[in-house]
């Protein structure tokens, strides 16, 4: 089979805006490699940088927003979340306490001068795992950046990289706040909703349950809701961490525990968190959450900051948002300061 016939196979064309529905757009940007990538271009059969430049990102010149030129179809999409990453890595760090001195020296001791040419995807593997510990630990710019430039070198220096390693893991202690080792279940960020939204009673989420705010609005006495989305992502059948499975670990109460397509109604807020970005049709997801409440905020990549990945079906800026409040008739407040030191912004929703 040619390459165009393996895209077609695989791959839906999005033709329009899928906020405004403008044909309108201009090319944004080809995705960063990453592990997505890897399975997906192998499981359509294609070569990387071909795939990731057919898909690329492009952005719509009326409403601001960047979305995948095309998309998956179900049966890629099906496969990838069921086989090929059943676990979501990233709520999986949450659970599993990564974030260590041993863990990161082991992973340096299985770099070798040959693996980059031998093993390339072994290699990429232990990269991910190296700059996953690196994202955990709070400063220490100068000596983060120094073993990443070691790295990319074409031909790896153990005894140098070796040195830096050696130096970083001295540091590795506490993983900074809302680093994937920790998620959003901060204090801060809980009383800070405290104060914006009024008499605040209950708190739902929808997404990856390992990584929100439902622990802590349970410790403050709120009624907490679980709601789960028919979808193929993550977060499916196969993705639990321990025994019980993540939703269970948040000790909610089985009839807390809601279809998202229920109508479940008065919700004080609703939190969906590094979620909303793989939504297909991101109106009629929020007119849906508008029905449960009056209150609720995203948590998104900033793109300005971040590059749009591509397992990210949109990237979303102000331009867009204020274009999604309009549509949706709600007000809209960004903030940018609440949660620090990392590349994603906070976009509240009130009803007007
Ligand atoms: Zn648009």
């Amino acid at each position: 089979m040619n390459t165009n016939k393996k895209f077609t196979k695989s791959l839906i064309e999005i033709s329009s805006c899928p906020l405004c529905n403008s044909k309108l757009r201009k090319h944004h940007s080809i995705p960063q490699r990453n592990l997505y990538s890897e399975i997906l271009s192998n499981s359509i059969n294609v070569e990387e940088k071909k795939f990731l430049q057919k898909v690329k990102n492009v952005e719509c010149l009326k409403c601001g927003l960047v979305y995948k030129k095309f998309w998956f179809k179900k049966f890629i999409l099906s496969n990838l979340f069921n086989n090929s990453i059943p676990l979501h890595p990233k709520g999986r760090d949450t659970y599993l306490n990564r974030f260590k001195k041993k863990e990161f020296t082991n992973t340096v001791n299985q770099l070798n001068k040959n693996i980059k040419k031998k093993n390339i995807n072994k290699f990429n593997k232990i990269l991910r795992i190296l700059n996953s510990i690196l994202e955990g630990l709070s400063g220490n710019i100068l000596l983060k950046k120094k073993f990443n430039l070691l790295l990319n070198e074409k031909e790896l220096r153990i005894d140098e990289l070796n040195k830096i390693a050696n130096q970083i893991s001295t540091k590795i202690k506490k993983p900074k706040r809302f680093s994937r080792f920790v998620g959003f279940n901060d204090e801060k960020l809980w009383k800070f909703f405290n104060s914006k939204i009024k008499n605040l009673k209950s708190y739902a989420e929808i997404g990856c349950p390992s990584w929100g705010l439902i622990k802590i609005a349970k410790k403050y006495g709120k009624k907490v809701f679980f709601l789960k989305r028919k979808e193929i992502n993550f977060w499916g059948k196969k993705c639990y961490y321990s025994k019980n499975g993540c939703i269970k670990n948040l000790l909610i109460n089985k009839d807390n525990i809601m279809d998202y397509e229920s109508s479940i109604k008065n919700i004080s807020l609703i939190g969906i968190i590094e979620y909303f970005d793989h939504i297909e049709n991101p109106l009629l997801f929020t007119e849906t959450i508008l029905r449960k409440t009056n209150n609720f905020f995203y948590i998104l990549d900033d793109i300005a900051k971040a590059n749009i990945t591509i397992q990210h079906f949109s990237g979303w800026s102000k331009k867009s948002l204020s274009k999604l409040a309009k549509l949706t008739d709600t007000k809209l407040f960004i903030d940018n300061k609440i949660i620090k030191d990392k590349k994603v912004f906070l976009a509240i929703f009130k009803k007007n």
